[in-house]
């Protein structure tokens, strides 16, 4: 149950002492508190009514008081029954006897039942988890309001996790943004710094921040918060679960969960089309693979080629390249072997960066490169896509700066593949940048910038990353 033993986790650069590991010790006074909870007691209704809908049971009583709906439970902890109202005839109450006294909840059914937001198959499933829920939540409710105030989080590893990574972050994580000062008199485009040939980082980990990617959920079974270790109360969506690495925790306990979501390879499925961060920290790279090992053939084969990036390769080719990486990772073969054709790795490449579920730039920061792009001063310009780069998240800033250097070695071979910058920009603009509204007429305006932002960060790589 716990994620502890995750291979993600034990594959980590962090050496956490096997001698230190002590798992955690699970609260159970919330679990033997639901052990105790009063279980529902339907009360029927002794004649068959006419108005009765079709989903509920015996327990309908049809246009009873409230006052005689009180007569009927009173005395039996979890007697419930279903009345229709006076007041609002239509309409229904689900009456519910817990401590002591009547409850009255205004009752819907949508194919589910619901008094709020949770939805159940049947009315003795939801007056089952209201039972739960009102008892742990009237008896516990200080132990509840304190329970994360002492989290065992970093006894499953992820807090001695984070820690290493803030060690790391600060020595070596993402390059130490340069403060560039752009002078009037200074010609923008520097002497081109030629960075030597593209070489594997030697460091392997990467260490970005990530965060978990929960989703309400219903647990078989009894379960317990690997965030506070208390027990998660309920009948159905008890808590949450992350979706990449497998968390498990109170929805209240989620709010507090540092963002050091370590994605299980074994959840992520495929590589294309996968969130660009989640796949670099399943994978433990700095940048997704597909771009490393796509750049790495074209640079080793495909500089010289005419129209590099602008022509397409077969389509069914480049497709068959993408599941090859979905299936194999960074296995794949992508070799001259198997693709002779180097727009075939190009046009995989591009399709790997326009399939992002967030693009490169971020749908956030969409409008502020935009923005940029349309300042008329050269060197405001600039200055406001140096900015706005600083703002990407630190796997898209990587992905990003290693792209432009190596589409700035390509201008530099222009007068055989015949890709200026310009070319380029066209080529990347819509592929790096997208509108986080699909609107043919924004994405039609917006071309000529998305154009220059692209443009200008191949041109001006060597000052703006
Ligand atoms: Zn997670
Ligand atoms: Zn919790």
């Amino acid at each position: 149950m716990a994620a502890s033993s995750n291979s993600s986790l034990s594959g980590s650069s962090v050496s956490s002492d096997p001698e230190d590991y002590q798992p955690p010790i699970w609260k159970s006074y919330l679990y033997q508190l639901q052990q105790e909870a009063p279980r529902p007691k339907r009360i029927t209704c002794p004649q068959e009514m006419e108005s009765r809908p079709k989903y509920y049971g015996r327990e309908f009583h049809g246009m009873i008081s409230r006052e005689y709906a009180d007569e009927l439970l009173v005395g039996a902890e979890g007697a419930y029954l279903i009345r229709e109202s006076q007041r609002q005839p239509g309409t229904h109450t689900l009456a519910l006897r817990f401590g002591h006294q009547t409850l009255n909840y205004r009752l819907f059914y949508d194919g589910k039942h619901f008094v709020g937001e949770k939805r159940f198959e049947s009315v003795h499933d939801l007056v089952t988890d209201a039972l739960i829920t009102l008892y742990i939540e009237t008896k516990a409710a200080e132990y509840i309001a304190k329970m994360t105030t002492n989290p065992i989080y970093e006894h499953l590893g992820y807090t001695s996790l984070l820690k290493g990574t803030m060690v790391h972050r600060l020595s070596r994580g993402r390059t130490e943004p340069r403060r560039v000062t752009f002078q009037r008199d200074e010609r923008i485009s520097s002497p081109l710094v030629q960075r030597t040939a593209l070489k594997d980082t030697p460091e392997k980990q990467c260490f970005y921040e990530k965060i978990h990617n929960f989703k309400v959920h219903t647990f078989r079974g009894p379960h317990w918060c690997e965030y506070c270790a208390n027990f998660m109360w309920g009948l159905i969506a008890q808590g949450v679960h992350c979706s990449d690495c497998g968390l498990n925790v109170h929805k209240q306990c989620s709010k507090l969960v540092p963002s050091d979501c370590q994605p299980d390879l074994r959840r992520i499925k495929k590589v294309y089309s996968c969130d660009l961060t989640t796949l670099v920290k399943a994978h433990n790279t700095t940048r997704p693979m597909v771009v490393d090992m796509c750049i790495r053939e074209i640079e080793l084969r495909g500089m010289n080629s005419e129209g590099l990036y602008r022509v397409s390769g077969f389509s069914e080719h480049v497709e068959e390249v993408r599941l090859a990486f979905d299936r194999d990772g960074d296995k794949a073969d992508i070799s001259a072997s198997a693709y002779a054709d180097i727009n075939i790795i190009a046009g995989a490449l591009k399709l790997y960066l326009r399939d992002l579920p967030i693009p490169v730039i971020t749908f956030d920061l969409y409008s502020t490169f935009i923005q940029s792009a349309k300042l008329p001063n050269a060197e405001s310009r600039l200055e406001a896509i140096h900015e706005s780069l600083l703002q990407l998240p630190p796997a898209h800033y990587e992905t990003l700066r290693y792209l432009m250097a190596h589409l700035k070695r390509v201008t530099q071979l222009a007068k055989d593949n015949l890709m200026s910058s310009e070319n380029l920009g066209i080529v990347y603009g819509p592929t790096l940048m997208q509108p986080p509204e699909q609107n043919a007429l924004i994405t039609l305006n917006d071309m000529r910038q998305q154009k220059l932002v692209v443009q200008l960060m191949i041109e001006h790589e060597d000052v703006l990353f």
